[in-house]
């Protein structure tokens, strides 16, 4: 049976809400998968944390800006966006003439949903005047309730960029948040308590004990982990030396995975982004400070889904044309602001 026909035998509407049927990622898949991808005139897009064979099909990997923005660029009239929902909200807020598919729109992402709209609009009237800073990793309605959103590269210069005298309310991430408001040093910046259930599974302890046991290897830490904070401490101590302690975006890991001379690396973010790290730097042995630290939205996007996705042009993101205007102003002066670099 072809990976096509294992398809077809699953296309009765009634399936259609029902996760996608599993489908090996052969090379014929492979084939396939740029066939219908040719034949939708549509360019494949796939974020740092999905599955290898997924990065391995795509036209792109990168984090969540990067692809929003080739997603703009794109000759292409059909972007396919392998991630998480808010990602492919974001490609479509900036590409809104596009169709903008993605394989399984119930990917969606802890962080993000730790903030609504409503939960928002409470907040800011407890703080009249305060400034709204959110991360790039939130819905498309808090984006429209937002004045800047940043992504990690960014954050601090975003924040800074705000007078001294005007409060700031910061969402959703309370790692990325305490991260900031440390090196800003500022105190009228109040932060939401949102978390993601990933990062905030890497934590202090497994941080100590792979910083001890590895004393040789450098450390690349997402600022969204909960081991975050350890790192620094750990380094402010001397059990990692300072110099070896690198906070970076996923964008950021790949750059300095490139540029470093060490042999051995700790990477504390999800798993999925060991992959694109071994493929920028194969001499150097990347491991993850915490082998379990998967997403299970981003897992969603199967072979099986991808597949579907392309041959049945769903599933389709939609954005409210006005809450899309609104977003999108936030979204621009997050790409004025400093180096915005990458999101998640
Ligand atoms: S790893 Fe966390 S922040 Fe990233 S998409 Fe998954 S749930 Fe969201």
């Amino acid at each position: 049976m072809t990976v096509l026909d294992q398809r077809l035998s699953h296309d009765d509407a009634s399936d259609w809400e029902a996760s996608a049927p599993d489908v090996e990622p052969t090379a014929e898949w492979a084939a396939e998968i740029r066939r219908l991808a040719d034949a939708r005139g549509a360019t494949l897009l796939a974020h740092n944390y999905q599955l290898p064979a997924i990065q391995d099909v795509a036209d792109h990997v990168g984090d969540s800006l990067a692809l929003s923005r080739i997603a703009a660029e794109a000759p292409e009239g059909t972007i396919v966006f392998c991630g998480v929902h808010f990602m492919a909200e974001t490609a479509k807020i900036l590409s809104p003439d596009k169709t903008v598919l993605i394989p399984d729109a119930r990917a969606g992402c802890s962080l993000a949903d730790s903030i609504t709209a409503e939960d928002l609009r409470a907040w800011k009237a407890e703080h009249p005047g305060a400034v709204v800073v959110s991360y790039v990793n939130t819905t498309a309605a808090v984006k429209a309730e937002t004045d800047i959103c940043c992504t990690s590269s960014n954050a601090v210069d975003v924040v800074r960029s705000i007078p001294a005298d005007r409060e700031v309310l910061f969402c959703p991430d309370q790692f990325l948040g305490a991260h900031v408001r440390r090196v800003t040093g500022r105190e009228n910046m109040h932060v939401w308590a949102g978390e993601c259930h990933v990062h905030a599974g890497i934590n202090g302890e497994e941080l100590s004990d792979q910083a001890r046991s590895h004393p040789d290897a450098e450390l690349f830490v997402h600022p969204e982990c909960g081991c975050a904070t350890s790192a620094l401490y750990l380094a402010g101590e001397g059990a990692f030396p300072a110099e070896r302690v690198k906070i970076l975006s996923t964008g950021g890991m790949i750059d300095a995975a490139r540029q470093s001379q060490a042999r051995q690396v700790l990477v504390a973010t999800e798993v999925g982004m060991l992959h694109q790290l071994r493929r920028a730097a194969p001499e150097i042995d990347f491991r993850a400070v915490n082998d379990r630290a998967s997403c299970r939205f981003m897992k969603m996007i199967t072979p099986g889904a991808l597949l579907r996705c392309l041959q049945e042009g769903r599933d389709v993101i939609e954005v409210d044309p006005e809450i899309a205007e609104k977003a999108r102003r936030s979204v621009q002066r997050m790409i004025e602001i400093g180096q915005p670099g990458s999101g998640e």
